[in-house]
């Protein structure tokens, strides 16, 4: 974390102040690219560590948030190489995918009420399959605000056998409907234990790499098109005064040809300064100090 944290050497857990019955895991949602992993993430942190984005495949990196409260911990893992249905999954594959899966104590299925309404990917069927033998799995329906109720039981009716899910939890990640019932859900089917990290964290992410990745999703979100998805950020440094709270944040933006520069600085940097803005203001409110 920021230098401006106290290092704190002591232990942040108390054995003795753990509640009886606390539960705690690993947990990983899992589902095809843009049914909207990402978005529920944020919804059940309330902070953004992930980066959204109507393209697939922009989580580049395993994810971690933690979710503490007073009944349990979740430690939400992101399992990027669970995505993709394209093709077939040979068999080494899948057992990469079963591999990946194996410390997680329950698996969140999300699935996009439209777009798979009538069946679910075969190899992610397949995948699952073999991830229910030794791991409790619950259905999350999501984007239910873009449906009417009545046309949510169908989907259930359909999906409802095709596993022993533990629960099915239809929810509205962009709304945040039924997330609360969801976290509920998914604490009580995590083993009895003690909190695997300090109450407090939210990721494990360094500042420096979520910095990056706000400011590529802000990127991303003004230029859409205009830029590839190569398109990079790396932090150069990071000078925190603390006299002032003030946090001075130097990062390059890196683009695959000289073209693509103009564009991103903008008329006048217009462009980049726009980019700047919308990133700092994240950046503040996910950290809590001032940004320039
Ligand atoms: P991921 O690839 O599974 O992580 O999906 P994202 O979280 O990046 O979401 C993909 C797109 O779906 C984004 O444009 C989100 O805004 C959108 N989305 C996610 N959840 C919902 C929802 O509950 N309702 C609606 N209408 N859109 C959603
Ligand atoms: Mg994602």
């Amino acid at each position: 974390m920021l230098a401006t944290d106290a290092p704190d050497e002591t232990p942040l857990i108390d054995p003795n102040a753990i509640p009886p019955n606390f539960r705690s895991g690993l947990v990983s949602l899992v589902g095809l690219s843009n049914v909207g992993k990402s978005t529920l993430l944020n919804q059940i942190l309330g902070t953004k560590v992930a980066i959204v984005s109507p393209k697939p495949q922009t989580t580049r990196t395993r994810i971690t948030g933690v979710l503490t409260r007073d009944d349990g911990q979740i430690v939400f893992i992101d399992t990027p190489g669970i995505h993709q249905p394209k093709f077939e999954l040979n068999r080494r594959m899948t057992q990469i995918a079963i591999q990946s899966l194996r410390e997680i104590d329950l698996v969140c299925w999300v699935i996009d009420v439209i777009r798979e309404a009538d069946l679910p990917s075969p190899m992610m069927l397949e995948l699952l399959k073999e991830i229910e033998k030794s791991t409790p799995i619950i259905l999350v329906i999501n984007k239910i605000d873009k449906i009417k109720k009545i046309d949510l039981l169908p989907v259930i009716d359909r999906y409802r056998y095709l596993l022993d899910f533990k629960e099915i939890v239809p929810v509205s990640a962009l709304r945040g409907t039924n997330v609360p019932q969801l976290v509920d859900a998914i604490i009580q089917y995590l083993p009895e234990g003690p909190p695997l990290y300090p109450p407090g964290q939210i990721t494990d992410m360094s500042d420096e790499f979520m910095i990056s990745e706000l400011i590529r999703e802000k990127i991303f979100r003004i230029l859409r098109q205009e830029v590839p998805y190569c398109t990079a950020v790396q932090i150069r440094a990071m000078d925190v005064q603390k006299e002032k709270n003030l946090l001075v944040v130097y990062a390059d933006i890196w683009v695959e040809k000289t073209s693509q520069k103009g564009i991103l600085i903008g008329k006048g940097g217009r462009m980049i300064k726009q980019i700047g803005t919308l990133a700092r203001k994240e950046i503040e409110a996910l950290l809590g100090v001032r940004v320039y």
